[in-house]
């Protein structure tokens, strides 16, 4: 006789698999000091010609390992399922921006705001501390990715895009121009990758007679066509997508130009991402994260959908009087998230008018070089210059001011 059958049969707990999460602390630099490994010196910065970490002491060069590997760990996005957080992309929980270290060199406690700086120096023995820990704050992220355009490239472009844009600059933005003034800045974004599919449903017209009926005034030129319902079904990824994530910036009525500006200067190369160093800042402004991956999920499925549209353009050109779709929708099956400092070089001029006053940035890709901003333009120029060369100036006028 027994009765542990009856007793060891409690319904166990389902099993709820936990989301995955991917491990990015920089384990190395736990201890809150970045030391140099050839001479164990405090004072490192980014060398931006080779994009590496530079002792300022013995000029040893370096840099942190590329966090794509440790990401993607040889997964095929296509293999991707549920959704996969990276430590420094979790949750904003904390306000605690205040962070207390405790000094290595001496021992004295020192404190750092994180939401301005992610590094302090010791005022006792000058030892330089770096916030290494990812702090549910948004303040240390994943990856960064450094700076490898110099400030005097970045200040030749803007130069240059200026330059290009003088004859209907207001004269004052000229007079006041003043290039050098340009920031270096990382911005914070998340960078996705995904495993999606789609489908969309419309009705696709082929030609099949065109002719003209009536005479003189009256004719008028129709055609047949045989209509299709058209049906569509896409499995796709996307690698490295980059989401802005610092709604703070998008809130802000003078800072809707730049939102505007940065997203045409993207793509960034981010596979050349590199685990965190609170070292590569050292000289550069930040903004911190302040957008959790759940609010993101409805601008990435937007972007995926228009991935999937024009996945399907291609396989519908034999509709030869379009497509009219009527249906949509794109189901995820699987997303990475990682947070990023994507390295920006920011020009910006006050243009004070009166209730139309607004900031006017031109900005840098700090990668690729690529540069886009706006410039006030004084209208007076812009409708001589119309009235004088005609129409098509007249339009590329209209343009200008439409994106400034
Ligand atoms: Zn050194
Ligand atoms: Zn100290």
């Amino acid at each position: 006789m027994s009765t542990e059958a009856s007793v060891g049969a409690d319904p166990e707990e389902p099993v709820v698999p936990a989301d995955p999460v991917i491990e990015t602390a920089n384990e190395q630099l736990e201890d809150g000091v970045n030391r140099c490994p050839a001479c164990g010196s405090t004072e490192i910065q980014l060398r931006v010609s080779t994009s590496m970490l530079i002792c300022l002491f013995c000029r040893h060069e370096w840099a942190e390992e590329k966090v794509e590997p440790l990401v993607s760990a040889d997964q095929a996005l296509r293999d991707l399922t549920g959704t996969t957080v990276a430590t420094g992309a979790s949750d904003i929980t904390a306000d605690a921006d205040m962070l207390t270290m405790k000094c290595s060199g001496c021992g004295a406690e020192v404190v750092v705001n994180t939401s301005e700086s992610t590094s302090s120096r010791c005022h006792w023995c000058r030892h330089v501390l770096s916030v290494n820990e990812q702090l549910p704050n948004g303040a240390v992220p994943d990856a960064v990715l450094p700076f490898s355009i110099t400030r005097d490239q970045a200040v030749e472009r803007i130069k240059e895009f200026a330059g290009k844009r003088r004859m209907f600059a207001l004269r004052r933005f000229t007079r006041e121009f003043t290039p050098e003034n340009v920031v270096g800045v990382y911005l914070p974004y998340m960078v996705v990758d995904s495993n999606a599919s789609a489908d969309v449903q419309g009705v696709g017209e082929v030609q099949t007679r065109r002719y003209t009926r009536g005479t003189g005034d009256n004719k008028k030129t129709v055609y047949d066509a045989d209509v299709y319902r058209v049906d569509r079904h896409v499995d796709f990824t996307a690698d490295d997508l980059t989401l802005e994530s610092s709604s703070e910036r998008a809130n802000m009525s003078a800072f809707v130009n730049t939102n505007n500006v940065i997203n045409t200067i993207l793509p960034f190369d981010t596979k050349n991402a590199v685990q965190w160093n609170a070292s590569y800042l050292v000289g550069y402004t930040s903004e911190r994260r302040d957008t959790d991956v759940s609010e993101l999920v409805p601008v990435l499925e937007q972007q995926l959908l228009s991935i999937a549209r024009s996945e399907v353009r291609d396989s519908v050109s034999r509709y030869d009087r379009g497509v009219r779709w009527e249906t949509e929708n794109v189901v995820v099956h699987g997303t990475r998230w990682l947070s990023m400092y994507l390295p920006v070089w920011l020009y910006s001029y006050y243009h004070e008018a009166g209730e139309r006053s607004m900031v006017h940035y031109i900005a840098v890709n700090g990668r690729t070089g690529e540069t886009m901003g706006s410039v006030p333009v004084s209208h007076w120029r812009l409708s001589v210059a119309a009235l004088t060369t005609g129409t098509v100036l007249e339009s590329v006028a209209v343009a200008i001011l439409a994106a400034s």
